[in-house]
């Protein structure tokens, strides 16, 4: 049962920065307003998050590593975010399988935090007291460690902090009212971005300012097919060899090629050739309207209406260019 468990975890959790996306989204469904991650050798080494949130109640220990234990579906109706949030319950269990996870936590209530380990899924005796402030430290050590062929097949501990980069970078300047920082164990922060700040700051903060100063803000409503869009984008006068796209759904990070090539083409009137811009932008829709059939690590979304809304989505930003470009 052990290796069944441990290659279903290892279908979810891919590589570090999958498991860190879950576990920042669990810091931000706990209502945290501070976030700081620190990570060694790629994060297979060690992924920490702390985070100032709601807390894990120590009842609750032996309980949220087990597949689909989730606090967050209390209505009948939350079925639906389903269609958000993709599987439910299964990042903390699938962590504790192919890693030693250790949850430090306080909830407001609590006099004192408390410390428990876990093994293939199983707290590791009752949770210990400990002092600390409210909220959770979620380390996960030696990912993958018994996961041989994984372990091999994964880039180099650089790639590997690249990539966990870009998921704090987008996290953070999509939660631009929450505090985020990224470090590897021991050194200074790579990223550092402020309380209450904004979404231009913190491209600012983290891209630079040729691309801050050149952003304009997008938005686009439409009632019928049910979605609304909001950003910052670059102008005309921005281009780069890459694009960057960072799209939110329904505040979930995701890819969407089709509407991120689409953008790309409007651009591609007015950018010199193999020029690209800097896109942020988020959609909200009915949770329902989104594919339920994604899985945690297939980022990549398909939506109701699809092809209606990302033409909508590129005529309103074709129009705001127009405007931008005179
Ligand atoms: P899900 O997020 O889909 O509910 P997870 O496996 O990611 O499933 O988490 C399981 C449960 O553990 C959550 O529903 C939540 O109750 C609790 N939890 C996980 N991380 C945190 C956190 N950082 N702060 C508070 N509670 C958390
Ligand atoms: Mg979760």
């Amino acid at each position: 049962e052990a290796v069944i468990n441990r290659i279903a975890a290892g279908e979810i959790i891919q590589r570090p920065s999958n498991a860190l996306k879950e576990l920042i989204e669990n810091s931000l469904d706990a209502k945290s307003t501070n976030i700081q991650i620190s990570v060694k050798n790629g994060g297979l080494k060690l992924l920490q998050i702390q985070d100032n949130g709601t807390g894990i109640r120590k009842d609750n220990f032996d309980i949220v590593c087990e597949r689909f234990t989730t606090s967050k579906l209390e209505k009948f109706e939350d079925l639906s975010s389903i269609a958000t949030y993709g599987f439910r319950g299964e990042a903390l269990a699938s962590i504790s399988h192919i890693a030693h996870l250790t949850i430090t936590s306080k909830t407001s209530d609590e006099i004192c935090a408390y410390v428990g380990s876990y093994i293939d899924g199983k707290l590791q005796g009752p949770p210990k007291p400990i002092a600390g402030n409210q909220g959770t430290i979620i380390t996960v050590e030696d990912l993958f460690y018994n996961m041989f062929v994984r372990k091999k097949a994964l880039r180099s501990p650089a790639e590997e902090y690249q990539k966990i980069s870009e998921v704090v970078s987008k996290y953070a300047i999509h939660n631009a009212n929450v505090s985020f920082s990224l470090k590897k164990s021991g050194e200074n922060n790579d990223i550092r971005t402020p309380l209450n700040s904004n979404h231009v700051e913190n491209i600012r903060i983290i891209y630079g300012n040729l691309i801050a100063r050149e952003l304009i803000q997008f938005s686009c409503e439409n009632d019928a097919l049910g979605f609304k869009a909001n950003g910052f984008v670059t102008n005309v006068n921005y281009s780069s060899k890459k694009m960057m796209f960072l799209l939110f759904i329904n505040h979930r990070l995701v890819d969407c090629q089709n509407l991120k090539k689409c953008i790309d083409l409007v651009y591609a009137t007015y950018l010199p050739k193999n020029s690209h811009p800097f896109v942020y932008m988020s959609l909200e829709m009915n949770p329902s309207y989104v594919d339920v059939n994604v899985h945690p690590t297939k980022h990549e979304v398909h939506f109701l209406n699809e092809e209606q809304v990302v033409e909508a989505v590129v005529t309103a930003l074709e129009t705001k260019l127009l405007g931008s470009n005179n």
